[in-house]
Order: C-alpha cells, then structure tokens, then sequence
C-alpha cells in the first residue's frame, strides 16, 4: 500500500488595524506523516524571521492526500541571464515572453501588476493576447499549492528549489503559455520567466534591493477552461522528481 501523504501549507501576515493585513511569507510542502513535525518547524521559522517584516498571524493548515491521486513531473531545466541593469533585464524578460506568444499589452499589465503590488498573496492569471486579467481574487491571487520535491534535492538553496517546484507545475498544465515572477522580498532581486519549452529562466536584477513589490502572473491561452485551471493549480498534488 501507498504510504499517506500531507500537504502541508503555511500563510503568515501582519496585521495593522488601520492597514489591514499585510502578506508576509507563504509556504507549501507535501510530506509523509513523519515528516510533518519537520516541516512545520521549517515553515515556522521561514514565517518568523522574514525580511518583510515581523507577522503577527501565522497559520499551518495539514491535510491528507490521496498518494493515487500525486502526479510526479520533472522539473523544468535552469538557465540564468545576468542583466547589468533593471532596464536591461525587464527587456530580456520582455523579449523572451513576445517570443512565446505573450502580447505587449499583456506584458505591460503584468509588469505594471508586479511593480506596483506590494501585497499580492498568489498569482494573477491574465490572458497572453488581451492582457485582460482572468481571476476574480484580488489581492489574494491563485495559490499554487500542494506542491513539492520527491526527495530532497541538494542542487539548490531552499528558495530556487520552491519556485522551481512551483514554476514546474504551471508549465505543465496546456493553458500555460508563460509565467513571470519575482519576488516581494526587499533583499532578493531575482526573478524568473519560464515555460514547458525554453524551462526556467533567472533573470537579474528585475527590481532594486529594498523594493517589496513584486508577484507573479500565469499568462493563459484563449483555450483556458479557468475553474479546471484553477483547481489544478490550487488542488492537485504534484511531487516534482528527476527521471
Ligand atoms: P516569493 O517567490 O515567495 O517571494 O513570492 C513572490 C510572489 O509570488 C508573492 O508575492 C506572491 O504574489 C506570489 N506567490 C508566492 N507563492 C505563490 C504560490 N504558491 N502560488 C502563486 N503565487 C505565489
């Protein structure tokens, strides 16, 4: 019999009463019961010593999943382009989405979306052509979640290791054309493009060091069928594993 799996997520925030909440970290890991103890430990301390800021709220939600129901993909390959300013690495993130099929409106959206949001929880999902922007969350953006590596992989350090474990999924699901992303995390200024095709691209600086805005945007095709897109971000466990 398959062993039981947890997905195991975490969500930690600050909460200022005139305000409102601000989003400090986020998390998401699949383990086995044993492995549960561990990896709140570790979602905790990623919660309490973040660069955003000191959160107040902090929530670990542990749910079974099926093992039937896990599908294992591969992750996408790794390659980096150094960029000697800003400008030049938005235009190089730039050129190699048109190059996918992402409109020019359609990037300025995104790109206008991710340098001016300092409080987005999850994704924006826009449509490559339109730029028109598909889900209804507002703030709180699509979380893809009940994600992670089948065994642990020494190759990277924790955070390309999540973003490319996440970045993975949104490939894989044939509404994807693209996703952009970087970080809202003032010291960490290097961000990604990527797709099933040219794989996960670091690209660097897209932002200057001590900027907290940033997201990300999964750019869709006309195809898209959006609830089974959004469940499948959301809701099917996916353990990313080498072949
Ligand atoms: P991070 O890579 O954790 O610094 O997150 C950067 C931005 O990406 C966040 O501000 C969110 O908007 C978005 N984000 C983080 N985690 C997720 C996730 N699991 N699913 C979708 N978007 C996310």
């Amino acid at each position: 019999m398959l062993k039981a799996c947890y997905s195991i997520r975490m969500r930690a925030a600050e909460r200022n009463p005139e305000l409102g909440e601000k989003h400090i970290s986020g998390g998401e890991r699949i383990g086995s019961k044993s492995q549960i103890e561990p990896i709140v430990k570790q979602l905790l301390n990623k919660a309490s010593n973040h660069s955003r800021g000191d959160a107040d709220f902090i929530q670990i939600t542990v749910e079974k999943i099926a093992p039937d129901q896990i599908q294992y993909m591969p992750p996408l390959e790794i390659t980096t382009v150094e960029a000697t300013s800003i400008e030049k690495a938005h235009s190089e993130a730039r050129k190699i989405l048109t190059s996918l099929g992402v409109s020019e409106h359609a990037l300025n959206v995104a790109f206008h979306q991710l340098s001016s949001n300092q409080n987005l929880r999850g994704a924006i999902i826009l449509n490559s052509k339109t730029g028109i922007r598909l889900d209804d969350r507002g703030q709180k953006g699509v979380r893809v979640s009940r994600i992670d590596w089948q065994d642990a992989d020494g190759d990277f350090n924790e955070r390309v290791r999540e973003a490319l474990a996440l970045a993975s999924k949104v490939a894989n699901s044939p509404f994807t054309i693209a996703e952009l992303c970087w970080s809202d995390d003032p010291d960490y200024v290097t961000g990604y493009v990527s797709n099933r095709d040219i794989g996960y691209v670091r690209i660097t600086p897209l932002k200057r060091e001590g900027c907290e805005s940033g997201g990300r945007a999964f750019f869709v095709s006309d195809e898209v069928e959006l609830d089974s897109y959004i469940d499948y971000l959301e809701s099917v466990p996916v353990l990313i594993r080498r072949d």
